[in-house]
This record gives structure tokens, sequence and C-alpha cells, in this order.
């Protein structure tokens, strides 16, 4: 698993869980799965999943988009931001609101919106401390969506995307696992090979204590996601498991990325070493598809807290 992290991690750090196939497609339509579902196995197609919008985050039952019925199709007006690969995207799996007193318990809605359709447009990218993506904001004014377009049913986009978070969360997870793996990798090589005061820097007990306290921290998480995903496979519903996978796995690569750029010195701080792209690439991982805060907030309530 971890593997395919380092892989995609050199890749550019692309998480393939918001541009290609995700669970979400387990409510799709049969005619949904042949028109959009199977371009995307094909990888002949890529999408962006959005669901933030500027005055909902975290609370993303809060989200103002609407959809409203009119001659049989959805009438769709709002705006999102942050949507990774949102301009490069062909098509969007948008989520609006289409019963505004039930909004979460039944009034959200999941709909596959193509690029190019009259009234939906990428307005502005977003730059960020990563080099690889900017996130788009995408602005639907009175954009027609055929109701054959309606992923699941009517009202329960929001079930269909917390069920799907969970394999997001995991996914983060293993990603997390993957870089942390190459980046443990490449401190300890470096802290055997390059030398100072007349001996390797791994001599030097302060510089052991980053390379010892990392590898202990990525075993310790590796332990962790696997077991999350084993109970997973075992029937858990996931909504702990997957968000303490990601909680741990993402707070323990942001601390492993710090320490490798230490043990680098000023080469880790410099971008053709290529570690300080990785410090910067997994912060955002701690934001995404659910703070470490509401990670916490989350596996409190499954306490019964
Ligand atoms: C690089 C990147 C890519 C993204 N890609 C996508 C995408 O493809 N699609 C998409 O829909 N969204 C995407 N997002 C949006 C992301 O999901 C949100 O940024 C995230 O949910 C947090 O929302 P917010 O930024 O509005 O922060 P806010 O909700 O304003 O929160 C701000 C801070 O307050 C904390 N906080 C909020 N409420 C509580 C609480 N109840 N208890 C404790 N702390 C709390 C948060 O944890 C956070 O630290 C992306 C974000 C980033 C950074």
């Amino acid at each position: 698993m971890y593997r395919h992290g380092s892989f995609l991690a050199a890749r550019g750090g692309v998480l393939p869980s918001v541009e290609g196939p995700t669970p979400i497609f387990r409510v799709a339509s049969e005619d949904l799965r042949q028109r959009y579902l199977e371009p995307l196995m094909r990888a002949e197609k890529e999408m962006c999943f959005a669901l933030t919008e500027p005055e909902a985050g975290s609370d993303a039952t809060q989200i103002r988009t609407r959809a409203e019925q009119k001659n049989g199709a959805y009438i769709l007006n709002g705006r999102k931001h942050f949507i990774t690969h949102g301009a490069e995207a062909d098509f969007a799996v948008v989520f609006a609101v289409t019963d505004m007193e039930k909004r979460a318990r039944g009034g959200i809605t999941a709909f596959i919106v193509e690029k190019g359709w009259p009234g939906f447009e990428v307005t502005r990218l977003a730059r960020t401390a990563s080099t690889v993506d900017l996130p788009a904001e995408l602005t639907f004014d009175n954009v027609e969506v055929p109701a054959a377009n309606v992923l699941g049913e009517e009202g329960q986009g929001f079930y269909a995307a917390m069920q799907w978070i969970n394999g997001g969360r995991l996914h983060i997870a293993a990603s997390a696992l993957g870089i942390a793996q190459h980046l443990f990798d490449s401190m300890l090589e470096y802290a055997r090979t390059r030398t100072a005061f007349g001996q390797p820097l791994g001599k030097n007990q302060y510089v052991q204590g980053y390379v010892v306290d990392s590898w202990c921290e990525l075993e310790s998480a590796r332990g962790l996601v696997y077991e999350m995903a084993s109970r997973i496979d075992d029937g858990s519903d996931g909504r702990r498991e997957a968000a303490a996978a990601k909680l741990v796995a993402t707070e323990m690569v942001g601390r492993v990325a710090d320490r490798a750029i230490q043990v680098y010195g000023g080469n880790g701080f410099m971008t053709e070493m290529g570690i300080e792209r990785f410090w910067r690439e997994v912060r955002a991982q701690r934001l995404y598809e659910g703070t470490s805060e509401i990670l916490r907030t989350n596996i409190a309530k499954t306490l019964g807290l």
C-alpha cells in the first residue's frame, strides 16, 4: 500500500480519490455508470468532487448551491471553491440543496454536471503552497441538468458523500504512509552518507533521534491504518476507523517531513533536493476530506461523547 503512495507522490502528489473512480458511483444508475464511470475506469476522463463552498467547509450541511426542478430538469445555481482538478475535470459531481428545510437530512442531492454545459464555468484558480494543484472555483449560473444526471436518489447526496468519504480518508492515510516511507528512506540514507565533524551525521544522537522517532511513528501509523482497514473489511461501518487512520497518518507525515528537512539541513530547504516539496504537499492532507479537528469530533461521537 505505501509503495503505491510513494509512486503517487513521486508523480506529483496527485491523489486519484477526487479525479478518478470513487465509491460514490455505487449509488449510480446503470446509465450513469456507462456514461461516466466506465470512461473514468479507462482513464479517458477525469472528474472532480464539488462539495465545499466559501461559506460551508467543515460544516458542509450549510451549502447554499440550489437545484430547483423545472420542466423535468434541475436548474443549478451556486458557487463551489477549493475544488481539486476543477479546471481539468471533464465533469463534476456537484452537491446542491433540493429541499431547504430538510438539507442534510434528505435535502441535498448529488448531480453529474459536464464541463461546457451553458452556465458552468471555472471562475478562479487558487494559488496554494502546492506547486501541483490549483484548486478551482466553479460557478453554476442557471445550469440545466437533466434528471438522468442525478447521482443516486434525490435528497440522498449527502449520505452518499459521507459513505464515500471513508474510502477517501483511508486512501489519504495510505498515501501519507507512502510519503512518510519515502522521506524516512531519504533521511536515513542522508544520515548515513553525509559527514560533519569527521563522521556521518547519523552518529550524532540528535540526528539519530529524528530518524528513530520517524521510524517508530511511521510503523505505529502503518499498524493502525492496516488494522483500521481490516476492521472495515470485517464489516465495521468505517466512520471511526477511517477518521482515526487519516488523523494519525497525516499528523505523522507532517512531523516526519519536518524532521527530514532538519536532517538534510539547508539542503532540505532547497527545492532541488525534493524534500521541501513533500513538507508543503502533506500539509493539505490535514485539511481536505475532514480536518484533523473534525476527525477528532467524528471519533468522539462514535465513542458516545
Ligand atoms: C488543497 C485542498 C484541496 C481541496 N479539494 C477539495 C475538493 O476537491 N472538493 C471539495 O469539495 N473540497 C475540497 N477542499 C476543501 C476542504 O474540504 C475544506 O477546506 C475543509 O473541509 C475545511 O473547510 P474550510 O476550509 O472552510 O475551513 P473551516 O470550516 O472554516 O474551518 C476552519 C478551522 O476551524 C476548524 N473547525 C471548524 N469547525 C470546527 C469544530 N466544530 N470543531 C473544531 N474545529 C473546527 C477546522 O478544523 C479548521 O481548522 C480542499 C481543500 C484544500 C486545502
